[in-house]
């Protein structure tokens, strides 16, 4: 499946308040991060869709949860970029109100996505994200994105210390490299996606087994 199932991304709607968001069936999986931290290019990339989610100069400029479609039973939601300093406090409140009920309550939401500059990973807020997923009882994979701008060695060290720091705030984290800009990480990020979206080739059909 992978990547070309991605491609038939087409926009949705954008929430402000969830009583706007889709019905709560199919399966979704949220994408999650600090303003700048690569979450549109990631989308963009991954969909192979420029401009899909909107990379910006300006970051905390999207304010709402925006739908992605994939197909009738699959949706991508892109949330908020947190931690940016410009957003008017009563919008943070609104959104540290909304997002922990977004995913204590959406019974559709199977994964979330978490990006993180490779350079300044497990901030404050990425930590309160993670607390909050784990109370919800829902999996967690991390992009450390923008691999790029680390050579190999620092880029190990760093996925290595995240990995045993998340490990320790959520019970079921998954982290990897990744970089929009050299193409990295793609298909890791792909079999993660398959899986929550069901999508993933069981052993026995991939052997062509015979039923
Ligand atoms: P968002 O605010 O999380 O949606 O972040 P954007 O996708 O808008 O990216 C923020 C900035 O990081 C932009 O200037 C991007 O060009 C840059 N960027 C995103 N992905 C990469 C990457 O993989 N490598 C490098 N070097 N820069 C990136």
């Amino acid at each position: 499946m992978a990547e070309k199932f991605y491609r038939g991304a087409k926009y949705m709607l954008n929430a402000y308040q969830l009583d706007q968001v889709p019905l709560d069936q199919g399966r979704e999986v949220a994408f999650a991060g600090r303003s700048n931290a690569g979450k549109s290019s990631a989308i963009n990339t991954l969909t192979e869709i420029n401009g899909l989610a909107r990379t910006s100069k300006t970051p905390g400029r999207t304010q709402h949860m925006v739908f992605f479609e994939l197909d009738d039973e699959r949706r991508i939601v892109d949330l908020p970029g947190y931690g940016y300093a410009k957003v008017p406090r009563k919008q943070k409140e609104h959104w540290n109100a909304t997002l922990p009920v977004f995913l204590e309550t959406r019974h559709c939401l199977q994964g979330v996505v978490l990006l993180m500059d490779i350079r300044h990973p497990l901030k404050e807020l990425d930590e309160a994200m993670l607390i909050w997923c784990a109370n919800a009882e829902i999996d967690v994979h991390i992009l450390l994105t923008k691999s790029d701008k680390l050579k190999q060695s620092p880029a190990s060290k760093t996925l290595k210390q995240v990995r045993q720091e998340a490990g320790l705030l959520h019970p079921n984290v998954t982290v990897q490299l990744f970089s929009s800009l050299k193409r990295r990480g793609l298909s890791e990020v792909y079999a993660r996606l398959d899986q929550w979206y069901g999508l993933a080739v069981e052993p026995d059909t991939a052997a062509g087994g015979d039923n």
